[in-house]
């Protein structure tokens, strides 16, 4: 690991392996990062470490590696505690990711609190995992789906988000930073406005959680979720962070192991938090290597990260404006590191398939986001999106691209 005074790009990228492979006769220039980041060597190693020297199940066992293991993974909890400044334990819950942890909201809060004729407030830019779950559970309950539009440029139209609030609105479900668009949404007004009324906020931190410091304190949202896999780590591990209080009056998600005190065939008793809400063997695996994650983007630090994204958006944007025919898509004022495009009118699937010729990985669809894109009357774009492990080089590679793309596509 290099010290924390010389960090720079070439020697991080020492840390990952995969981004040295050619992809057809090319070095690979991997700009699909929203979808999935790639995992530095720490991470994989405190895998490895695990399996070949103490993979045990845990919390339950007396024998040594038991108690090796159960200790590795709650070390874990300590460590995302602090990663996101929680206040205890109790409020951080290990989940398979950001779209298991707004389920298991859904399905716990939605079936305690939302009652027939609530209000449940979501936006225009929310991935599917931010918009099924609340359907099936205003189905269920009898309650409304409303949605906050935005402009042209992908920002939340605020004024209209004050209009939709009454005293029904139970919750508001919003994403932090979008995936599709890179809008950073201004979550400390949403917050402060729903806590007006009484209502509680869930953000999807899905794609905050690797470009950003989080406090949940600071921000005072009552539940945020995120996915390791997007921020270096292993994948089927995420976080779903509550307050206690209202975990502590929601039912649990699942039943089984893990999540009970007493079990008769007449009643059952819960756990506390946070086992009442992990019913089975863990991801024991995916929460100890969460831990070697934090402990990675901390020795890399905030400042770093921050900057050499923000670096990397502001050449890639200027750079890709100069291409004629070239549509960028969400142009938020505050904005992280995805580039979202359209090529003329060459599908974007098509330019996709020639950049990953040219060794270049970009994402092209709907993203997740079929309403959305249905809002800005497109069947989807081509998106870019960037780590702290990307190079301005690559963004040239990227733009020669689409350049060529151009050519071949006529
Ligand atoms: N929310 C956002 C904003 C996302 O970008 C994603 C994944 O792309 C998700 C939620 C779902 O994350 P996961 O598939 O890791 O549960």
């Amino acid at each position: 690991m290099v010290a924390k005074a010389d960090i720079n790009v070439e020697s991080i990228r020492k840390d990952f392996p995969i981004l040295q492979q050619e992809v057809n006769g090319r070095p690979l220039v991997y700009f699909d990062n929203a979808a999935s980041s790639q995992k530095p060597l720490q991470v994989v190693q405190a895998i490895e470490d695990y399996y070949n020297n103490f993979h045990s199940n845990v919390h339950r066992g007396v024998h040594h590696l038991s108690q090796k293991a159960t200790d590795a993974y709650e070390a874990a909890r300590e460590t995302v505690k602090d990663f996101i400044n929680a206040r205890s334990i109790k409020e951080v819950n290990f989940t398979k990711g950001t779209t298991e942890g707004i389920n298991l909201v859904a399905h716990s809060f939605g079936r305690k609190f939302i009652q027939e004729g609530d209000e449940i407030v979501i936006s225009t830019m929310e991935h599917h995992s931010n918009i099924v779950p609340w359907q099936m559970i205003c189905e269920e309950r009898g309650a409304t789906l409303k949605v906050i539009p935005i402009n042209e440029h992908g920002e939340l139209l605020l004024d209209e988000f004050d209009q939709l609030l009454t005293e029904k609105t139970k919750l508001i479900a919003l994403v932090y930073v979008s995936n599709s668009l890179g809008t950073i949404n201004p979550v400390e007004y949403i917050i402060e406005k729903a806590h007006e009324i009484g209502a509680k906020v869930l953000l999807d931190a899905a794609q905050a959680a690797p470009h950003q410091k989080i406090d949940v304190q600071e921000l005072d949202c009552d539940f945020l979720a995120l996915s390791a896999h997007k921020m270096m780590g292993p994948t089927g591990m995420g976080i779903l962070y509550g307050k206690e209080t209202l975990l502590e009056q929601m039912l649990p998600y699942q039943g089984g192991g893990e999540m009970i005190k007493e079990v008769t065939f007449e009643k059952t008793t819960y756990n506390e938090l946070p086992f009442k809400f992990e019913a089975g063997t863990p991801n024991i695996a995916g929460g100890i290597a969460l831990k070697a994650t934090i402990d990675y983007i901390h020795s890399i630090g905030w400042d770093f990260i921050e900057k050499q994204e923000a670096d990397l958006l502001q050449y890639a944007t200027e750079q890709i404006s100069q291409i004629s025919g070239i549509r960028i898509v969400g142009t938020a004022e505050k904005k992280a590191g995805v580039l979202s495009f359209l090529l003329g009118d060459h599908h974007p699937y098509d330019v996709g398939v020639i950049l990953d010729q040219l060794g270049i990985a970009v994402r092209t669809g709907h993203h997740c986001c079929q309403p959305l894109m249905n809002r800005l009357g497109i069947e989807g774009t081509c998106r870019a999106s960037f780590a702290f492990y990307n190079t301005t080089e690559e963004v040239d590679r990227l733009i020669e691209g689409i350049q060529r793309a151009q050519k071949m596509l006529g």
